[in-house]
């Protein structure tokens, strides 16, 4: 029945064998044999599969986690260096026609103020997210066809691409609406969208159903199989994540992988990135009535055992999570994080009358906190958007990825728009540390030619030009 190859979601997110795995791995946790094979087969960096991932989740052996907690984190410097890219997510509607039931912009929701940005709002947030510094955004929705139909979606991609207002300019649209159609796929990869991102929330189909009770999103089979049909319309950066807290954690991790073999058995390309939230407080939601919730330590083995089952995807977090568990998480495997965010409608032009967030934020610091706290943890913030504004994409994008060669690209190109954040946006002390740190790090780039290309270009940036990337 399981079968990767298969289109149909019940078999290549096949129950059955999720069972089969948690009852492999829960009796394989203190298997010192089979988990020394596994983290051997880790360090190749070629990835696990769900399975072996399941056991190393599982294991019990305090001495063999610790392997598993260095494994991560070498690899995720031997795949990302030192560098976490930043982005923002920007909400343009929460009109909502589902019926989540950990979600405040479901349907039922009579208290929460709802919101549609006009194409001006949508101008003045975009004012408001350059100003910070932001070159890179996840713009987000609720499904309702007729308050916010794909033309809407499209129509604000043109307007974010086209503010071009001091400096400041956002260079990459990632896209996180509802499952839909190849044709409106194809018609967002026109518009030049970077990653399209589509939690599952679930992959118990029985939780699934119940935890989306009325509207389109109730049917698992749609939303599941909605990355072929994204494939299928020519995006070819998707982003997967579930919401932790919904069913049994193993049971999630099992499905998550089995959906990256999925995507790489029939499309020759796994995630682009995976994200890890954690279901968290918000109006009308309280997360003490799912009992599935998961500790910090958990969330972390969890972050480590994605990190070493697929060593090429980028793991994002939040500021659901607090500084603390974000830092602790950067070690392990996350290689994205937002910065400043704003999980309302039109929150970050103008403070919020009416609540109309979707959930409530953790990390609250500015921009130039979370720039500075990065880089006093020895990481280089990357503002970069260099890969699909060059097609590095999909297939051609993993197999740079895979080989290591796509560092060339990224360690340049986060010193340039690092610098480029120094110049427009930092406050003197932060800019102070980053001088410091480029100056550091330009240093160490092996290519000589790429080295020189490098010092000129951050001379050109002190002297206002923008833009240069590898
Ligand atoms: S999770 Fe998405 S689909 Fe569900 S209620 Fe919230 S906005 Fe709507
Ligand atoms: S070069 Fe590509 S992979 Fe590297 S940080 Fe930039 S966009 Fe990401």
């Amino acid at each position: 029945m399981y079968d990767p190859k298969s289109m149909k979601a019940e078999e290549f997110i096949c129950h059955d064998e999720i069972l089969e795995t948690l009852a492999y791995a829960e009796a394989n946790k203190n298997n010192e044999e089979l988990i020394d094979r596994i983290l051997d087969k880790a360090r190749l960096r070629k990835g696990l599969t769900h399975r072996e991932a399941l056991v190393l989740l599982d294991c019990e052996i305090e001495e063999k986690n610790q392997e598993i907690y260095a494994l991560a984190e070498q690899i995720k410097k031997d795949f990302y260096g030192n560098r976490i890219v930043m982005f923002a997510p920007l909400y343009l509607s929460n009109y909502c026609i589902n019926g989540c039931l950990y979600c405040p912009y479901h349907l039922k929701n009579k208290h929460i103020a709802r919101k549609k940005l006009t194409q001006e709002e949508v101008r003045k947030e975009v004012i408001a997210l350059q100003d910070m510094g932001h070159k890179r955004l996840a713009i987000e929705t609720g499904e309702d066809p007729e308050m916010c139909p794909i033309e809407y979606v499209l129509e604000c991609i043109d307007t974010i691409y086209s503010i071009k207002h001091k400096n400041g300019a956002i260079r990459r649209v990632n896209v996180n609406i509802a499952a839909t159609t190849v044709e409106n796929y194809r018609k967002l990869k026109e518009a030049g969208i970077g990653t399209y991102i589509l939690f599952q929330e679930t992959y118990h189909k029985k939780s699934y159903e119940t935890l989306h009770p009325t509207g389109p999103k109730h049917n698992y089979d749609y939303h599941t199989e909605a990355m072929d049909r994204a494939m299928e319309g020519g995006i070819d950066d998707v982003g997967l994540g579930v919401l932790f807290g919904l069913e049994l954690y193993r049971y999630e991790l099992a499905g998550l992988l089995m959906h990256a073999e999925h995507l790489e058995a029939v499309h020759g390309v796994g995630p682009h990135t995976i994200s890890v939230p954690r279901i968290k407080p918000a109006d009308d939601i309280d997360p003490d009535n799912f009992d599935n919730g998961i500790s910090d330590d958990i969330f972390a083995k969890l972050t480590a055992c994605i990190r070493v089952a697929v060593p090429y995807t980028g793991m994002i977090i939040s500021t659901r999570e607090n500084k603390e568990c974000r830092e602790r998480l950067l070690h392990l495997g996350v290689s994205q994080v937002s910065g400043a965010s704003r999980t309302s409608v039109g929150g970050y032009a103008e403070a919020e009358e009416e609540n109309s967030a979707q959930f409530d934020v953790s990390d609250n610091r500015t921009l130039d906190e979370v720039v500075r706290w990065l880089m006093d943890q020895g990481y280089i913030p990357s503002f970069c958007t260099a890969c699909y504004r060059e097609g590095r994409t999909g297939d051609r994008f993993m197999s740079l990825c895979k080989s290591g060669q796509i560092q060339n690209c990224c360690d340049p190109n986060a010193l340039m728009t690092l610098k480029e954040y120094l110049e427009d946006y930092a406050s003197p002390e932060t800019k102070r540390i980053g001088e410091e740190l480029i100056r550091r790090q330009a240093e160490k780039i092996p290519n000589e030619k790429v080295r020189g290309i490098v010092y000129k270009n951050l001379e050109a940036i002190e002297q206002g030009r923008r833009d240069f990337r590898f």
